[in-house]
């Protein structure tokens, strides 16, 4: 008989689709995501050691995530400060950050590079706003001054990745990350930005391409710049390779990868080699440092691996944060600091009843404060929060009428305790004054005031 191919054909473009379909898969499997946090790009040593480790990945399609350089975005913060308060001199605290980044400038590059001119319009948009009558807003004028940081060493980083002869291209985030208009807190709007994300990163990404782009920052339909929280570089990542169907993220830090607990604050932690989504996620929100509790998310999702690995040693394994994990960990502790504790309870002695419940979740909500831990009892009720500018007393103010608020704020700190021993929860409670205690399954979390010298490096 012979060959029908009408017949066939269904089967044939089934075929073929379906290898389309692979084969664009194998190309997003591929693309990797990089963050660099301020850390890794201190300084012009920084900077090389960072390019070094990129030599190795000239080949992959690559997209690099970058933070301000070293502690930029604190100084920043001290230039909003003195603008929108009036109080010290914003012009010459910018100026000093503009010398800063002008002498690793000068290190890294020719006096006749290009990155000269495009990091100076950078610097002289800021330098017009701050000319001008400030903005009643803070947050607004927060993130029309702050993201600078990441826009100046992102245009750094790129310049010189390109005199070490790798070809990247520059992206503006703000063109793809896409937020709404809550300043210093945008909350990604994801259709948009995935939709972006395929338009202007994928297509590049998928030629092999390498990209940098800032960390941070976004942008809202107007186009005006917000910013997504502190620390929220590795967020951005986690939000591109969520977009982009990534093959995997690595997170550069100082450190040789996830620990037990803050070296800083711990004598003898440990490195964990292997974590699973649900431990990452649940120690970062509670205070964590080492990755953004953000992150954690857009990445599971996708069952896209984490790893966090040393920029100081690259080659060390790091850890891996994915689906399969051991079952069994040591104890891990987190210290979140700046805490408040908020007891409310009712005027007139009504029980703190559902209805109750449900009006001050609106209220916490509207006020966007993170609920760290609760307790009620009859006619009261305590959250622990955390403690950010002035949110809580805007908070206490706009339940007063109805309830009778308190509120601790004086060095409490909240500590949450993963897979405990009692010796553990012993050492972590000596010397200091328990507010509240809560056990649930695996995890102990305490309010704690004062930290005991002892146990901690001073
Ligand atoms: N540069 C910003 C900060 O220091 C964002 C980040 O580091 O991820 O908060
Ligand atoms: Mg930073």
């Amino acid at each position: 008989m012979l060959f029908d191919r009408w017949r066939y054909m269904p089967t044939v473009n089934r075929f073929f689709r379906c290898n389309l379909k692979q084969f664009i898969a194998r190309m997003n499997k591929k693309i990797k995501v990089f963050k660099f946090g301020g850390a890794s790009i201190k300084d012009v040593d920084s900077v090389k050691n960072a390019a070094a480790i990129l030599q190795g990945f000239k080949n992959d399609p690559l997209l690099i995530v970058v933070s301000a350089m070293g502690k930029s975005t604190d100084k920043l913060e001290k230039v909003v400060a003195a603008y929108a308060g009036k109080k010290g001199d914003a012009g010459k605290l910018f100026e000093g950050f503009k010398n800063w980044h002008y002498r690793v400038m000068s290190d890294l590059f020719d006096e006749k590079d290009s990155v000269f001119d495009e990091v100076n319009d950078l610097f002289v948009s800021v330098e017009w706003t701050l000319e001008e009558e400030p903005h009643v807003n803070y947050d607004f004028i927060y993130d029309q001054i702050v993201p600078v940081g990441e826009l100046v060493a992102s245009k750094i980083i790129a310049s010189y990745l390109k005199i070490t002869g790798l070809p990247v291209q520059w992206l503006d985030v703000r063109d793809v990350i896409l937020t709404d208009d809550i300043y210093r807190e945008g909350w990604v709007q994801w259709d948009e930005t995935m939709a972006n994300t395929m338009a202007k990163v994928h297509p590049i990404l998928s030629k092999g391409g390498i990209l940098m782009t800032q960390g941070f920052i976004g942008g809202t339909n107007e186009n005006f710049t917000t910013t997504l929280g502190r620390e929220g570089s590795d967020y951005t990542a986690a939000i591109f390779a969520y977009c982009l169907g990534a093959e995997s993220m690595t997170i550069w830090k100082d450190v040789p990868g996830v620990l037990t607990a803050d070296p800083r604050l711990f004598e003898n932690v440990t490195k964990l080699d292997r974590l699973s989504y649900k431990e990452a996620i649940e120690m970062t929100y509670y205070g964590a440092k080492v990755i953004h509790p953000k992150t954690i998310k857009p990445l599971q999702n996708k069952s896209i691996p984490l790893y966090v690995k040393s920029f100081i040693s690259p080659n060390e394994e790091g850890t891996f944060i994915g689906h399969e994990a051991e079952d069994t960990y040591p104890p891990m502790v987190a210290v979140e600091k700046n805490q408040a504790l908020i007891h409310i309870s009712t005027r007139d002695f009504s029980f703190v009843a559902e209805h109750h419940i449900s009006y001050l979740f609106t209220k916490i909500a509207e006020f966007r404060l993170q609920v760290n831990l609760m307790q009620n009892t009859a006619i009261s009720f305590a959250v622990c929060v955390n403690n950010i500018d002035n949110k809580i007393h805007q908070f206490a103010e706009s339940i007063e009428k109805d309830f009778k608020v308190i509120i601790d704020s004086e060095g409490l700190e909240l500590i949450t305790v993963r897979h405990y021993m009692p010796q553990t929860l012993e050492m972590l409670r000596r010397g200091k004054i328990i507010l509240v205690e809560e056990r649930i399954r695996s995890t102990v979390q305490m309010v704690a005031k004062e930290v005991p010298r002892m146990e901690r490096k001073s």
